[in-house]
């Protein structure tokens, strides 16, 4: 059944939803994108998403191409005619159709605001009970991953060089550390039980789910460590994992080939995701 999608200010079939060809998202990926998850029905995150989408539209001097409200209400609308149970809620935001030119275009060109939803199971996953496996790869993308842009050919081509490889993802590797997954926050809990994750920078993109799940550890009695962490030293660890919005937490049992602790899901990535989606279900609106 088609879906309805949220295109310029008006509900359309998927098939009659469309954008300009002059869309400077099409031409320059002159745009940022935020995916909130769905659960029972409801949004999880969704101030903290609106937040990262304000300061990615700021990095780039883009316009708001509608209040917060609004933006809540078009999400809760999608979700509600599309039957959302479980799933996300893509959006987007470029800057608008104009003559194709390195310069950005005259003040007042207005922004083009997608959303669509894609309906999924993320409380069920095989891949939670058997753990992913990832392989290293170097970190070509550009140098302001902070920004939630939607170039992101780099990180499907690692995801695709991971697949042929015979793994699930690939955690990024510059200057001898790991960076990030192509879409998702990279962690390792150390042989004494800490908990490590690099810290915020312009290298990687700040994770909403990222800022729960370092909380709720914290709450939980891990020490966490915001510090950058070798290859090396995620496969001599007890376990790993990764995080984001549509993944939660998942745990992660091999790097490049090595078995990370017994191989296993470990104990904290599994009880970080039970505590997570609980809170997450729970302050989710
Ligand atoms: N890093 C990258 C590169 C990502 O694409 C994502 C997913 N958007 C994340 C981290 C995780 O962020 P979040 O928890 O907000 O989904």
């Amino acid at each position: 059944m088609s879906r309805t999608v949220y295109v310029n200010g008006a509900y359309r079939p998927e098939e009659e939803a469309t954008v300009s060809v002059f869309d400077r998202g099409f031409l320059f990926a002159d745009g940022v994108y935020e995916v909130t998850s769905v659960l029972a029905g409801r949004l999880i995150d969704f101030h903290a998403h609106m937040a990262r989408l304000r300061r990615s539209l700021a990095a780039l001097s883009m316009e708001a191409p509608a209040d917060e409200e609004e933006i809540l209400a078009i999400h809760r609308e999608l979700v509600t005619r599309n039957g959302v149970e479980e799933g996300m809620v893509y959006l987007q935001v470029t800057r608008g159709a104009a003559d194709r030119d390195f310069a950005y275009p005259a003040a007042g060109t207005k922004p083009s605001l997608v959303l669509f939803t894609q309906k999924a199971a993320l409380r069920e996953r095989p891949m939670a009970a058997t753990g992913m496996k990832v392989v290293s790869l170097p970190d070509l993308r550009w140098a302001r991953r902070d920004i939630k842009t939607v170039q992101l050919l780099y990180p499907s081509m690692a995801k695709m060089e991971a697949k042929a490889r015979g793994a699930d993802d690939a955690w990024m590797v510059e200057d001898g550390f790991v960076t990030e997954g192509s879409s998702n926050n990279a962690y390792i809990v150390t042989q004494d039980a800490t908990l490590v994750t690099r810290p915020l920078s312009s290298a990687i993109l700040p994770g909403i789910t990222r800022v729960s799940v370092l909380r709720l550890a914290a709450e939980d009695g891990l020490t966490v460590e915001e510090r950058p962490f070798t290859i090396e030293e995620a496969k001599a660890a007890r376990e790993a994992f990764i995080t984001s919005a549509s993944t939660f937490v998942m745990p992660v049992v091999s790097i490049d080939g090595a078995a990370i602790g017994d191989g296993a899901p470990g104990p904290h990535a599994k009880r970080l995701r039970e505590i997570y989606i609980a809170e997450a279900e729970a302050a989710a609106i």
